[in-house]
């Protein structure tokens, strides 16, 4: 087996990222490209300090070049100390839900990053927006299209930029899959597989329990990471899908899928199938074109993607994925760049779950959109 080292150089800095003309993705301007030198950081206030926030984020913060942690935003009160104490926030930095809107008048902070559950991203962007900062918020954008939408008005009124945290976009071997699709070195994609699945504790978090919050299951978590493979690497937006959703622990995960298994259906022909489940363990997107198969298996974890076309393997250096697209974000701010990851990314994802789970409760009818 082959190793290929195609673009090597293409991430020379972790700001420059490829423009992919999806939705809301315009290509980035030679401006994009001049990195000019950063006088002072950027300040990140972190909304909601649960698993992501502390695990990744935080030290993803550590790795950046443009971004420190300087706020954090939390409803418990004994991770105020634990943050000050272990990762030096300043008092006057720290909020609650109920005191947010005052951030306004913080000039350490730069940049809200919200890491809370999906069903109250909407509520917190506009607030972070309204309180003049630019704002990250954690995939899914919130649980439904209408409420995305609002936040994506409000932050283009406001004059605010808004990245949706989808690490991948920013990742080489993510990057190579979508160039491949794009600059068609393979031939026309006739079928996209992706999986993105793991067995889920099943425990009291919102996750499982509470579809207000949620959205839903496995779709809203993961699935979502397959519905943007499938749409950064064919570079084509869906015009109908189908979907079926499965429950076999309906007390616990009620009103939410277990498992669900859907098909896109794209303007070129190609055809997408997907699985995403909270009782199975699968993190692959396969493409097969007209001069072969190429695809990145593992695609979405946090420890790297591995690609492959045809019986060749990409090598790509391993990057921080939180760093590079935080960094990526900062200097969308301080250059007055397109965000690649943007809203109407992350909106136009949401009008695709929205038409998926219509499907499913018309027993896997073809939904166009
Ligand atoms: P957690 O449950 O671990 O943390 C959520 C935090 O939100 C809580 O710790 C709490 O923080 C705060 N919170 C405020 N109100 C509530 C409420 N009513 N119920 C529960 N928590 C509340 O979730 P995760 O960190 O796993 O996920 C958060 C977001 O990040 C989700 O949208 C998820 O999809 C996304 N995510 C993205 C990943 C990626 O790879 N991009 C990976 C994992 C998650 P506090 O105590 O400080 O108030």
């Amino acid at each position: 087996m082959k190793i290929i080292k195609t673009r090597r150089n293409f991430i020379k800095d972790t700001s420059i990222v490829t423009g992919l003309g999806l939705v809301g993705s315009q290509h980035l301007s030679a401006r994009s490209l001049i990195n000019k030198p950063v006088a002072k950081k950027l300040g990140v206030a972190l909304v909601g300090l649960g698993y992501y926030a502390t695990h990744k984020i935080r030290p993803g913060l550590l790795e950046t070049e443009f971004c420190e942690l300087k706020g954090i935003v939390t409803g418990t009160k004994a991770k105020e100390g634990e943050w000050m104490e272990k990762y030096g926030v300043e008092k006057k930095n720290i909020y609650n839900y109920q005191n947010f809107d005052k951030i306004a008048e913080n000039p350490d902070i730069d940049i809200v990053y919200i890491v809370l559950p999906n069903g109250m991203h909407s509520e917190y962007i506009i607030r972070a927006a309204r309180a003049g900062k630019h704002v990250i918020c954690e995939k899914p954008f919130d649980i439904n299209a209408k409420r995305s939408a609002k936040a994506v008005d409000e932050c283009h009124k406001l004059g605010k930029l808004l990245q949706i945290g989808y690490r991948c976009q920013y990742d080489p071997y993510h990057q190579e899959f979508m160039r491949i699709g794009k600059s068609k070195e393979m031939g026309d994609i006739k079928e996209i597989r992706s999986a993105h699945s793991f067995y889920g504790s099943k425990t009291g978090n919102w996750r499982y329990t509470n579809k207000a919050l949620a959205g839903g299951g496995p779709l809203m978590d993961v699935g979502v990471y397959s519905i943007q493979a499938a749409r950064y690497g064919s570079g084509e937006e869906p015009i109908a899908v189908s979907a079926t959703c499965y429950n076999t622990n309906p007390k616990l995960m009620a009103g939410m899928e277990e498992t669900i298994i859907f098909s896109m259906e794209f303007p070129s022909g190609a055809v997408a199938s997907i699985s995403s489940s909270y009782s199975a363990r699968a993190n692959f997107v396969e493409v097969s074109a007209e001069k072969g198969n190429y695809g990145l298996r593992p695609a979405f974890g946090y420890g790297g993607a591995q690609g492959f076309i045809g019986k060749d393997m990409m090598d790509f250096p391993v990057k921080n994925q939180q760093a590079v697209q935080m960094d990526a974000f900062a200097r969308n701010i301080l250059d007055g760049t397109p965000v690649l990851a943007s809203g109407e990314e992350g909106l136009q994802d949401m009008k695709i779950v929205d038409a998926l789970y219509k499907s499913a409760k018309k027993n896997g009818k073809r939904i166009k959109l």
